[in-house]
C-alpha cells in the first residue's frame, strides 16, 4: 500500500474541518431556540368600561372514557353541562383547557381531534376565545381493557371517525391521535383558538407558548403574560424540561426583562413545589392557603429542571412590607408577580403561597376521570388598573367559593 498524494490528503483535511464546521453550526442553530412571536396583530385585551378580563378554566374534562358503554357518553354530556353552566354564570373573556381534555387511552379512533373539538364546541358556540395546553392523558396511547379477552369477549366498539361498528378494519385505530395532530386541528379549524404550537427545539413537548393581554388603552402596551408549559405525559415523561425552562427563561427577559409585567403560567401536571406548600391530605385547608377539597396527596411531575427557581426569581419588585396582606409563607419583601394554575389532581382545588409565587389547582371540571367531587371552574379575574388577580371556584349548581387575592 503506497502513502496518499498529498493533494488527497489535503482535499480528505478540508473536507473534515468543512464537516466539523457543519455540524458546529448545525448545533448551534439547534441550540438558539427562536423567541416566539408574540400576537400582537390580535391580541387578547381588557375591555375599555374598565371590567376586569376573566378567565375560566376547564381542567380534566377526559371526553371520551369508556366510549363503547352507556356510563362513558353520559359523563360527556355531564361535562358538556358543567362548562354551559360556567360560561352562561361567569361569562368569561376567555377559557384555558388545562390539560386531559381527552381519555385518549379509552380512544380506539383515528383521530381523537373529533372529541378535542367537542370539547371546544362549547366555548365556540358561546363566541369566546380559548387555548389550550396538554395533559398527560390527552395523547396516550389505547389501553385494551383486559375484561375484552374474558369470555363476553370484545365488545361492539363505535368508531366516531366512520360511526360504523367496530370490524377490525381502519375504521378504528389504536395508536392514539399525536400531540401535533392535535394542535395542529385544534389550530388550522379555528379561528378562535389562541392556542400555538411552540419552538421545534422543546419537542417532545408541544403546548409551550405565550399569550398577551394588553390594556384598553394600547394594544401593543402588555398588562400580564399567560406562559403555557406542556408538563408532559402520554408519549413522554411528566416533566418541565431544562430546555424549556431556558426558554421561558429567555423568552420572559426578552419581552419583560424586569419583571415589571405579571405573568401567570399554565400548566396541567402540579410542579413538585406543589408538595412542599400542600395541606396534608383530607385535612382541613388553612390560611394562607384557600380552597376546598384537600381529598388526595399531591400528584407531581417527575423531576425538576429549574423552572420552579426561575419563577421564584421572576418576582423581583421589592415592595414596603405593610403592602402584602399574605400572613406567611411567602418572601415578605418580594412582590408576588407569578401565580401557576395546574390541573391533573382531581381531588384538590386549593391555592398556597410558595416563595414570591402562589401555587393554584383548578377544579374537576369534567365528569369523565376518577373522583365523585361535585364539578366546577376555577375563575380567574384579573383588573388593570390597578392591577390586581383574584379567583374562585364556580360550581356547576351555580354557587362559588373559595375566593382569594393573588396579588398584594
Ligand atoms: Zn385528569
Amino acid at each position: 500500500m503506497g502513502r496518499a498524494h498529498p493533494s488527497i490528503a489535503f482535499l480528505l483535511l478540508l473536507f473534515f474541518c468543512f464537516l466539523v464546521s457543519t455540524l458546529v453550526a448545525l448545533s448551534d442553530s439547534r441550540r438558539q431556540d427562536p423567541l416566539l412571536p408574540l400576537p400582537n396583530a390580535n391580541p387578547l385585551r381588557f375591555s375599555a368600561d374598565g371590567s376586569p378580563f376573566k378567565i375560566a378554566l376547564f381542567a380534566d374534562l377526559h371526553y371520551g372514557e369508556n366510549a363503547w358503554t352507556d356510563w362513558g357518553p353520559a359523563q360527556d354530556d355531564g361535562s358538556d353541562r358543567v362548562m354551559s353552566a360556567v360560561l352562561d354564570a361567569e361569562d368569561p373573556d376567555f377559557v384555558i383547557y388545562l390539560g386531559d381534555v381527552i381519555t385518549a387511552n379509552n380512544l380506539p379512533i383515528t383521530n381523537a381531534s373529533l372529541y378535542w373539538d367537542r370539547a371546544l364546541s362549547l366555548t365556540r358556540n358561546k363566541g369566546k376565545p380559548w387555548s389550550t395546553v396538554f395533559g398527560n392523558h390527552d395523547d396516550a396511547l389505547f389501553e385494551w381493557p383486559s375484561e375484552w379477552f374474558s369470555a363476553t369477549g370484545i365488545p361492539q366498539v363505535n368508531c366516531p371517525s366512520a360511526n360504523v361498528p367496530f370490524s377490525g378494519d381502519t375504521d378504528c385505530s389504536f395508536k392514539g391521535t399525536t400531540r401535533i395532530d392535535l394542535i395542529s386541528t385544534e389550530i388550522k379549524n379555528n379561528v378562535l383558538s389562541r392556542t400555538t404550537r411552540g419552538p421545534n427545539t422543546l419537542w417532545p413537548s408541544v403546548s409551550n407558548y405565550v399569550l398577551q393581554v394588553s390594556s384598553y388603552k394600547d394594544p401593543m402596551l402588555p398588562v400580564v403574560f399567560f406562559y403555557f408549559l406542556d408538563s408532559g405525559g402520554g408519549s413522554y415523561p411528566e416533566v418541565v424540561s431544562k430546555a424549556q425552562a431556558k426558554w421561558f427563561q429567555r423568552q420572559s427577559q426578552g419581552i419583560n426583562p424586569n419583571a415589571s409585567i405579571p405573568e401567570v403560567i399554565f400548566w396541567h401536571i402540579p410542579s413538585r413545589a406543589y408538595q412542599k406548600v400542600a395541606p396534608v391530605p383530607t385535612t382541613q385547608i388553612h390560611t394562607p392557603c384557600v380552597g376546598s377539597i384537600n381529598k388526595e396527596k399531591v400528584a407531581p411531575q417527575v423531576s425538576e429542571w429549574g423552572i420552579m427557581d426561575i419563577l421564584a426569581s421572576r418576582a423581583s419588585v421589592k415592595v414596603p412590607k405593610h403592602h402584602i396582606h399574605l400572613s406567611s409563607g411567602v418572601d415578605d419583601d418580594l412582590e408576588p408577580r407569578v401565580a401557576v394554575f395546574a390541573g391533573h389532581n382531581h381531588g384538590l382545588d386549593w391555592c398556597c403561597p410558595y416563595k414570591s409565587l402562589w401555587l393554584c389547582f383548578a377544579r374537576h371540571t369534567g365528569y369523565g376521570g376518577y373522583g365523585n367531587w361535585p364539578r366546577g371552574s376555577r375563575i380567574i379575574s384579573i383588573d388593570e388598573q390597578p392591577f390586581s388577580i383574584t379567583s374562585w371556584i364556580r360550581m356547576e349548581d351555580g354557587t362559588e367559593h373559595s375566593h382569594v387575592v393573588l396579588t398584594p
